[in-house]
């Protein structure tokens, strides 16, 4: 297996010594700036390499944060994020409010300038050229793309959604398909837009835009993101499409697995993406093994950059890695719950005993829409 992966090296070990390399102090004033300082920890919070109570209780002790710090904020955001996912299951898959923009002016496919990074808007290539290499965007630059996508190329949310989720290494459904949707305005009352000079502040010398279609006041683009018309389409010839191979998103692992059939397993620790690194007493003592469900990536396939950043960690941690192409096969084990698991059809919860992860603060038991008001709730329980 070839890891050419950069941003993310895979395993534990990794992990720990980003986390301890970084230092919040910072973040609040350069986090909008991409090449601010943020910590790029987000794929091994997402694969459960490092949980996102060990990022808070590490940070907040080594530094001395508090709970209103802008970096416990962010990691608020996914917690939140999550929240939605656990009480609206599968319709975070579709828009949580009314449209504010007819789904009518909206094409369902992406155009092929976008998937070979060919614009010719700078801002939008480098970005989308640095998310085929590494499997990382910086935040900014995720809400311009998905911004652009949406509103000035007027491709459905959704399609753009599942797009990048299969791209990002740290890519989560509830994060990634709820920014989106942050993004278009089908969660809230109102659209994020930007444009050439917002770029021009935030982003490098080189994804300047200014002297383009994005060079124009907030009103104007904001008339445009609420009509049917698009713009952003700076290229003249299909020939200046060609070169370009966007990377395959694939529904198998690029090795060879065993099959879990034949593995006639019993009384182990399930490992599965999303729960990585997780030890505990009674896990540590177990066998781990680690389990790719071949139903899951019909429905979310994965780039090679994700592929081999998750089975090289987990190579890492696993006694055994298998495949497994019918969920019902599994016997009895006990492992971590993630809401992923909800989305493997046929996934044995009767038989599979799950322990949850702890939440930073206690969770609100209603449902909360807004992030504020979910925040709201939590703050006053964290200690
Ligand atoms: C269109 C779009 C798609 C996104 N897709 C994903 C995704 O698939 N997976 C994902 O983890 N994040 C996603 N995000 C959120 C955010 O962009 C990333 O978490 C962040 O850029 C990761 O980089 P970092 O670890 O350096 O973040 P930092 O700024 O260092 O933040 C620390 C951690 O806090 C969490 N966090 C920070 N910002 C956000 C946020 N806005 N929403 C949720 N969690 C946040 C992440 O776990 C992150 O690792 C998306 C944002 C947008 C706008």
């Amino acid at each position: 297996m070839k890891y050419s992966n950069t941003i993310a090296f895979p395993g534990r070990v990794s992990a720990k010594q980003r986390l301890d390399s970084f230092n919040p102090s910072e973040y609040k004033r350069t986090r909008n700036f991409i090449k601010g300082n943020v910590s790029k920890l987000s794929p091994y919070i997402t694969h459960g390499i490092l949980s996102l109570e060990e990022v808070y209780d590490t940070l907040t002790k080594k530094y001395n944060l508090r709970p209103d710090h802008k970096f416990i904020n962010e990691l608020m955001w996914r917690q939140f994020f999550h929240h939605v996912w656990t009480k609206k299951g599968e319709n975070i898959f579709s828009s949580l409010a009314e449209e504010l923009v007819p789904k009518s002016f909206y094409r369902s496919e992406l155009p092929g300038d976008i998937t070979r990074a060919k614009t010719g808007l700078a801002v939008i290539d480098k970005t989308i050229k640095g998310l085929y290499e590494s499997g990382y965007i910086h935040n900014h630059a995720r809400m311009w793309l998905a911004a652009y996508i949406v509103h000035f190329r007027k491709v459905y949310w959704k399609v753009g959604a599942d797009w990048m989720y299969s791209l990002l290494v740290d890519g989560d459904l509830a994060s990634n398909h709820l920014s989106w949707q942050w993004v278009a305005g089908t969660s809230r009352s109102s659209i994020y837009i930007f444009n050439a000079e917002n770029v021009k502040k935030y982003g490098p010398e080189e994804f300047c835009v200014k002297g383009t279609s994005l060079d124009r006041s907030y009103s104007e683009l904001s008339d445009l993101a609420f009509s049917r018309k698009t713009i952003g389409n700076e290229l003249i010839t299909e020939d200046e499409l060609i070169p370009f191979k966007a990377p395959l998103i694939k529904s198998y692992p690029p090795i060879d697995l065993p099959d879990i059939r034949n593995a006639n397993l019993d009384d182990f620790f399930l490992i599965h993406p999303w729960n990585i690194g997780f030890s505990d007493e009674t896990s540590s003592k177990m066998r781990k093994v680690g389990i790719i469900f071949e139903e899951f990536h019909k429905k979310w396939p994965w780039s090679t950059v994700k592929w081999n950043f998750v089975l090289k960690s987990m190579e890492e941690t696993c006694d055994d890695i298998f495949i497994c192409r019918d969920a019902s096969q599994i016997g009895k084990c006990l492992t971590t719950y993630n809401q992923h698991l909800e989305e493997i059809p046929r996934f044995p919860f009767d038989r599979v005993n799950t322990i949850f992860d702890k939440k930073i603060g206690v969770e609100p038991q209603q449902y909360c829409h807004s992030f504020s008001k979910y925040w709201r709730k939590i703050e006053k329980t964290i200690t």
